[in-house]
């Protein structure tokens, strides 16, 4: 199965999509950290790149569709995809339908994560990723400890574009760009709508609920 996940920024995707990639043994595939390689990677796309992700704007589709279809294309991956933050346009999720046809896959499961803007400012101004594990901790909600992390805390970084004026800007995107494509999927009864201002755990096991039924 291939599994989407939507949500304003913020909303938990990256984190829920861990989880989900462990519990199922998928692979996920966050856009934002495809940039993020390839800015530190200093790659030719590397200024186009992060003068359009420090504004808050969002980046080429053909750049992204491109991107995207080089993991798709992966063999390794096959049916095993968990995608955060893409489709994050109309143009996308057209072009995804035909990757995953000339592919021959599936999307089987598209989540919602449901959040408000108020609430969750707090989580992008705590967030901090590990840039060795890739796991998410929040400095006021979920801090790093030697229980739930194993790498050094030195690799705990702050995103560049984690602040109140693009993070607003990150916002009205999703709202004029990615809202739309909610319907798109709900008119192929593809979409869940979950609530993502509970307990992590408590969404996980929502989500987890939806795709294997049995399990509570
Ligand atoms: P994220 O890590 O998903 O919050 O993405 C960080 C930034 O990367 C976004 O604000 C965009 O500038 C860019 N980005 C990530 N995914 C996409 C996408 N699918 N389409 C366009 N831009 C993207």
């Amino acid at each position: 199965m291939n599994i989407i996940l939507f949500g304003l920024p913020g909303a938990g995707k990256g984190t829920q999509g861990n989880i989900l990639a462990k519990v199922f043994n998928l692979y996920k595939i966050s856009t934002g950290d495809l940039l993020r390689d390839e800015i530190n990677k200093k790659g030719v796309l590397v200024n186009k790149i992060k003068t359009v992700i420090d504004k808050g704007l969002l980046v080429s589709d053909d750049i992204i569709n491109n991107l995207v279809e080089n993991v798709l294309s992966n063999k390794s991956y096959y049916n095993r995809l968990i995608f955060d933050g893409y489709p994050r346009t109309m143009n996308q999720a057209k072009y995804l339908d035909v990757l995953v046809k000339k592919y021959n896959q599936k999307i089987s499961y598209v989540f919602n994560l449901k959040v408000n803007k108020d609430s969750i400012i707090k989580r992008f101004l705590g967030r901090q990723v590990c840039s060795k594990c890739g796991l998410i901790f929040n400095e006021f909600y979920y801090p790093s400890t030697n229980e739930n992390h194993l790498c050094d805390p030195k690799f705990l970084q702050k995103r560049s574009d984690d602040n109140e004026e693009t993070v607003r800007k990150r916002f009205d995107m999703y709202a004029k760009e990615t809202s739309p494509i909610l319907n798109y999927y709900r008119d192929q009864n593809l979409l869940h709508e979950v609530d993502a201002l509970i307990d992590i755990s408590l969404i996980s096991k929502e989500i987890r609920r939806i795709i294997h039924p049995l399990e509570t």
